[in-house]
């Protein structure tokens, strides 16, 4: 799941997961500073930037990238553990992330989640009060290089009214579950057993 900070990503996540099943939302490790509420360890992993070279060094990330002048890197085990727990796996990573994850697992499905306009994320950025002036018009530099990606993208969703939003994002995931070709071998002899 891609889409700028601001879009909704987490808001569309926490509404939708529960309907959902068994989903493991990867924690992401970052050397960005603690924002007001967030939980280390549930938001993310922060860590200081020797830590986070720690991880790289030992070929512990899945992906990484740098983003206004953070890096951010999802931990590659829990992922691994996730999928041979035969559960899904959410990762909320940007573009440059999202791209090596698609080199690295061609099955992965790739969802953009673009804000209403830019003018309406720059709104919520504003309205978060999280990041000063020059960090905000950062984010969005940064948002709009994205958007002009939206159509590596499998999916794209409008993030304009949350409740369509939320909609969308479960068929998304429904509709993959369902898809033929990610049958397992032993689900396939069940079914042809049954038959
Ligand atoms: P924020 O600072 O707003 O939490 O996140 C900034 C950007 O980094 C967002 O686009 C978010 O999706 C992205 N991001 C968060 N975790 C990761 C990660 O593990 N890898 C990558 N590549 N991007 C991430």
């Amino acid at each position: 799941m891609t889409g700028a900070s601001g879009v909704g990503k987490g808001t569309i996540r926490h509404a939708a997961i529960p309907d959902l099943g068994e989903i493991h939302y990867s924690i992401s490790a970052t050397t960005r500073l603690r924002r007001e509420g967030e939980v280390d360890g549930v938001d993310y992993h922060f860590l200081d930037r020797s830590a986070f070279r720690a991880l790289l060094e030992r070929d512990a990330l899945l992906e990484h990238a740098e983003y206004v002048g953070d890096y951010y890197g999802t931990p590659a085990a829990p992922v691994d553990a996730a999928l041979s727990a035969g559960h899904d796996v959410l990762l909320e990573i940007e573009l440059e992330g999202a791209r090596q994850v698609r080199e690295k697992r061609p099955e992965a499905v790739m969802l953009f989640i673009a804000p209403p306009s830019v003018a309406e994320l720059e709104r919520r950025l504003r309205g978060r009060g999280t990041d000063g002036e020059a960090k905000i018009q950062r984010r969005l530099e940064r948002a709009r290089k994205e958007l002009r990606a939206v159509r590596e993208f499998d999916y794209l969703i409008v993030n304009d009214s949350l409740d369509a939003a939320v909609t969308a994002f479960k068929a998304v995931v429904r509709a993959e579950r369902l898809r033929a070709s990610r049958l397992g071998d032993e689900a396939e002899a069940a079914l042809l057993r049954a038959t």
